[in-house]
């Protein structure tokens, strides 16, 4: 059963890739067409007179939220290793709170398939 989501701010997301190789070293994923985690870019292009140029990051089918590292107390991967810091994993009880806490605006929130 899930315990935990794992929420991204997406507005301070820098497209650094860590989360992706970090996922990639911890659940031993060798084949370079699958992912548990993909940064997806965005731009650059201007709309309404604004450049923009955004980074998504999106957990596959793949991500079990690093149940084990969660059993042990631990954060997961992606989220330890993260270097913006936008990546946490909370519990469902904590979840409504803390998406209000971060005022919902480019903020998503991912429940595994596997737990
Ligand atoms: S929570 Fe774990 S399995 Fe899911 S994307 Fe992050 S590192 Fe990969
Ligand atoms: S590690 Fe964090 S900042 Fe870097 S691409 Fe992934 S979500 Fe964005």
């Amino acid at each position: 059963m899930t315990t935990h989501a794992l929420l991204i701010d997406y507005k301070y997301c820098t497209g650094c890739h860590s989360c992706e190789l970090a996922c990639r070293q911890e659940k031993h994923i060798e084949d370079v067409d699958q992912w548990g985690i993909k940064v997806a870019e965005f731009g650059p292009e201007m709309l309404e007179g604004k450049w923009y140029w955004d980074y998504v990051a999106v957990p596959s089918s793949i991500c079990d939220l690093c149940a084990d590292r969660i059993a042990e107390g631990k954060k997961p991967a992606c989220v330890h290793h993260c270097l913006a810091k936008c990546m946490e994993a909370v519990t469902l009880e904590e979840l409504p709170v803390r998406m209000a806490e971060l005022g919902g605006e480019g903020v998503a929130c991912f429940l595994p398939q596997k737990i």
